[in-house]
C-alpha cells in the first residue's frame, strides 16, 4: 500500500537574531589586543559620545544593561521610599522592578487601544500626592506621545524617565527617542535593535545629573578622588568589549533600522488580508523604529487563540512570544495594585491574553516573513475558506 506522504512544512526561524556582520568581530579584537577589557577604554568614551550624538542629548552613561540604566536614572532622580511611579502596565517587568529597587511603589496605568502605549488620559487620572514621576515605554518601537506626557509631569511638577529600551532611534514629531524627558533607559541586549550582547545607556542633558550617575554607576566614588567614596553606589559599568561591538553596530545603525522597518512592512501587507489579526494603528506623530512585529490573535474571527497558533507556529519551526502579560496581575505587584484599587486595565489585559510577537530581525529574508505568513495563514480560518471555495 502507498501513501502520498506531505512532509509539513519546517524551517526554524528564530524570533530574535543579532547582525554581527560589521566591524563587530574586528573591532572587539582590536579592544582585546589593545588590552583595555575593563570598564575603560576608548571603545567606551566613542560609544557614549556617538549615543549621545545619535540621540541629540549632552550626555550618554553606558552601564551594564537596560534594567541598571533604569535603576541609574531613578537613583539620580533621588526616587526614593513613599514615592509613587507611573508605569504602564503593558511592559518588561524590569520597568517595574527598577522602580521597586527603589523602595518606591509603581501606579500601573493601562495602555492606548491603538497605539499600545501608555495613556496619557489614565497618567493624568492616576497622579496623586506621592506621585514622583512617570515612565513611559515606547513599547514595541513606538513612541508614547510625549507631549502629553510631559504636560501632565509640568503641571504636578513631576520627573519623566523614557524607558526607550524597544525604540533605539525612533522618533517622536521628528525628535529621537532619548531626547524627550529627564532622562532616557536604553538595552542592549541581544535581541534589541542594537546589541552589544548585554549593556545599556541612560541619556540626557542635564550636567548636574551626568556627574551623579557617573559617580553611582561606579561603587559612588568621587571622580576626582580615588576611593573616596561621598554616596552608596553601584558596579553598573559597561566594558570596553561590549562598547567596542556597540561601536560597530552603531555605524551600520541607519541598515540595522531599515531592514527591520523593511520586515514589518511586509508582514503588514500580508497578514492583513488575514480576518481575525488586530494590528497596532501608529499614530501619525510616530517615526516607529520596529523591534518586533505584533498582532493581536481574536479567536472567534482567527479560528485559533493565539497559544493554539504559538504551538502551531512552533511545530513548524517558528519561535514566537506571547506579548507581555499585565504586570498587576504578577505575583510581586497584586498587592500594589489591589492597595489602589486597580481591578481591571482592559488593554493591557487583552494584549497580554491575545498578543503575540512574531520572529522579527535583521538576518530574516524576505522568504523567511512569508513562510511565517503563510503558515499563519494556514493555520487560520481563511484556510477553511480557501478549501470550501
Ligand atoms: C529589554 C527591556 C528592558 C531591560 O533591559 P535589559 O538589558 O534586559 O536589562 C527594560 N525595559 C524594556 C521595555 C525592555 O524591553
Amino acid at each position: 500500500m502507498h501513501h502520498r506522504f506531505e512532509p509539513e512544512p519546517f524551517r526554524r526561524i528564530s524570533v530574535a537574531a543579532p547582525d554581527l556582520a560589521g566591524n563587530e568581530e574586528a573591532y572587539v579584537v582590536e579592544a582585546i589586543r589593545s588590552g583595555w577589557v575593563s570598564s575603560s577604554g576608548e571603545f567606551l568614551e566613542r560609544f557614549e559620545r556617538e549615543f549621545a550624538a545619535a540621540c541629540g542629548t549632552r550626555h550618554a552613561v553606558a552601564c551594564s544593561n537596560g534594567t541598571t540604566a533604569l535603576h541609574l536614572a531613578l537613583t539620580t532622580l533621588g526616587v526614593s521610599r513613599g514615592d509613587e511611579v507611573i508605569v504602564p502596565a503593558t511592559t518588561f517587568v524590569a520597568t517595574a522592578n527598577a522602580v521597586r529597587f527603589c523602595n518606591a511603589t509603581p501606579v500601573f496605568v493601562d495602555v492606548d487601544r491603538d497605539t499600545w502605549c501608555l495613556d496619557p488620559r489614565g497618567v493624568a487620572a492616576a497622579v496623586g500626592p506621592r506621585t514622583a514621576g512617570i515612565i513611559p515605554v515606547h513599547l514595541l518601537g513606538h513612541p508614547v506621545d510625549m507631549d502629553a506626557i510631559n504636560a501632565i509631569a509640568e503641571q504636578h511638577g513631576l520627573w519623566v524617565v523614557e524607558d526607550a529600551a524597544e525604540a533605539h532611534f525612533a522618533t517622536y514629531r521628528g525628535r529621537p527617542v532619548g531626547s524627550l524627558a529627564d532622562a532616557a533607559a536604553f538595552s542592549f541586549f541581544g535581541n534589541k535593535i542594537v546589541t552589544g550582547g548585554e549593556g545599556g545607556a541612560v541619556t540626557f542633558s542635564r550636567d548636574d545629573l551626568a556627574r551623579r550617575m557617573r559617580m553611582l554607576r561606579s561603587h559612588g566614588m568621587d571622580l576626582a578622588r580615588r576611593y573616596h567614596f561621598p554616596i552608596v553606589g553601584f558596579n553598573y559599568r559597561m566594558s570596553n568589549l561590549t562598547a567596542a561591538l556597540l561601536c560597530a553596530q552603531l555605524e551600520r545603525r541607519a541598515a540595522l533600522v531599515a531592514r527591520r522597518r523593511a520586515i514589518v512592512r511586509l508582514y503588514g501587507e500580508r497578514l492583513r488580508l488575514q480576518t481575525g489579526l488586530v494590528h497596532r494603528t501608529d499614530a501619525h506623530w510616530a517615526g516607529v523604529s520596529p523591534w518586533l512585529m505584533a498582532v493581536v490573535v481574536d479567536h472567534d474571527g482567527f479560528g485559533l487563540d493565539r497559544d493554539a497558533l504559538m504551538a502551531t507556529l512552533a511545530a513548524r519551526g517558528i519561535e514566537t512570544r506571547p506579548l507581555f502579560p499585565p504586570l498587576h496581575h504578577m505575583p510581586p505587584y497584586r498587592r500594589f495594585a489591589a492597595r489602589q484599587g486597580i481591578s481591571s486595565l482592559p488593554v493591557a489585559e487583552w494584549l497580554g491574553a491575545t498578543g503575540l510577537m512574531l520572529p522579527t530581525h535583521p538576518l530574516m529574508t524576505d522568504d523567511d516573513v512569508a513562510f511565517v505568513c503563510d503558515q499563519i495563514a494556514a493555520a487560520g480560518r481563511s484556510r477553511t475558506l480557501r478549501r470550501a471555495a
